[in-house]
């Protein structure tokens, strides 16, 4: 993308320009387009969590929370991590609610980052990380991921140990991850925590797939790997889980020291977050696998009505392993650039997807990579691909 130098700005923001999910998704809306570029169901919430929140509504909720959380809440995260992943954690000392998981992400770097200090992370890179990086006075290293014939995603460990210097302090992992939809394996999650515990850098996750993951692979954190409990920041939020990415509630996992740290960052961003829908989560995040099984084998399907779909259009496909992503490149249809091809998507074509290429570091890198998301109906996933079947034979080559 562009990047204009915007009036009044500091210099910390300058380039970052506007996020793409917005720019893609202000086009669909206005085009009517089928919105398979931001990630957001377009399918309600399970009934039963919709009413517990307007219960907690009516039952008088509505005060400020207390900064942490509600402590039914941090209790279900806690219990929810032992259900799910194996680890504990304390309610009191090492759980803290967030304003969604990008508070959890910001407020973190904001409670361990000195100006110059550097944060790894793996690209291509969910856009708010670097925004997130650059405010809190950071710097980003980058490590790529590189697709592997067989079109699946991993990283060198040779690219990982150059890209961490004395000025490291954290390593920022998206797994299942954005927008590759690659789920990292304890294999490497291990070779990772070597890197961590040899540099002594704390390790910031960002889990909010970790329910979406299929073919019956596993999601492991790397709080449960061997050695990195008490240097690991899990954070993840219940948008994905639950269907409801507009209620922003995340969280905060970390040993005490860090956690005090991070509390001590947050109390000055949002203070607290939305008290009704703390407790009406509070009960859910202990459903478990009779809820999330189900939830992936949705998911799972929609993944293949749409790679499916893309296949027939031509396009080589290889199957996400988890989030509700499929990244595919269309110079194999013959567009160039897939900044141009997702700007004129919506209004030729009728469907919306985001451009990855602003996602690396050198844009050359994700150069045709486009992202079509499947958090929605069957109907709408079918509408998308007939609209596309019907459009893109018409659309100017770039
Ligand atoms: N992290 C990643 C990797 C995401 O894709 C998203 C999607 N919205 C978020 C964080 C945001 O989570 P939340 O809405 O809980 O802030
Ligand atoms: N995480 C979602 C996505 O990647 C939404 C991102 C956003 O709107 N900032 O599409």
């Amino acid at each position: 993308m562009e990047h204009t130098r915007t009036p009044h700005l500091t210099a910390r923001l300058q380039g970052f320009g506007t996020t793409v999910f917005s720019e893609m998704s202000a086009l669909a809306a206005r085009h009517d387009a089928v919105n398979l570029g931001q990630g957001f169901p377009d399918f309600d919430p399970p009934q039963a969590l919709a009413e517990a929140a307007r219960q907690a509504i009516s039952d008088g909720h509505n005060q400020y929370a207390p900064g942490n959380g509600v402590p039914a809440l941090r209790r279900a995260v806690a219990d929810h991590a032992t259900m799910h992943q194996g680890v504990t954690y304390d309610p009191e000392t090492e759980v803290t609610i967030a304003t969604g998981a990008t508070e959890g992400v910001v407020a973190t770097l904001q409670a361990l980052l000195d100006v110059g200090d550097e944060v790894v992370v793996f690209a291509p890179v969910y856009d708010v990380y670097p925004a997130a990086v650059a405010m809190a006075g950071g710097s980003l290293r980058t490590v790529p991921l590189r697709q592997d014939p067989d079109g699946v995603w991993g990283f060198d460990d040779e690219d990982l140990a150059a890209a961490v210097g004395p000025r490291t302090r954290v390593i920022l992992l998206n797994t299942p991850h954005n927008p590759t939809g690659k789920v990292f394996s304890v294999e490497e999650l291990r070779r990772i925590a070597t890197v961590a515990i040899a540099a002594d850098v704390v390790v910031v996750t960002d889990e909010v797939y970790e329910h979406l993951v299929f073919d019956g692979l596993p999601h492991t954190t790397m709080a449960a790997v061997d050695g990195m409990r008490d240097r690991t920041v899990r954070v993840s939020s219940a948008g994905k889980t639950f269907s409801v990415t507009g209620w922003k509630v995340g969280w905060v996992c970390a040993a005490p020291p860090l956690t005090q740290a991070v509390r001590a960052a947050k109390q000055w961003i949002t203070f607290t977050s939305g008290t009704p829908l703390q407790h009406a989560l509070a009960p859910a995040l202990t459903w478990g696998e009779a809820f999330t099984t189900p939830l992936a084998a949705q998911y799972q399907a929609a993944r293949d009505l749409l790679c499916d779909g893309l296949s027939e259009l031509g396009l080589d496909v290889t199957r996400p392993q988890g989030s509700y992503f499929v990244t595919v490149d269309v110079r194999d249809l013959g567009f160039d650039d897939d900044v141009a091809f997702c700007r004129t998507l919506p209004q030729q074509v009728g469907v919306a997807a985001i451009p990855l290429s602003g996602f690396f570091t050198d844009p050359r890198d994700g150069r045709g990579l486009v992202r079509f998301a499947f958090c929605k109906s069957q109907a709408m996933i079918a509408e998308g691909i007939a609209r596309l079947a019907t459009g893109l034979p018409t659309l100017p080559r770039t």
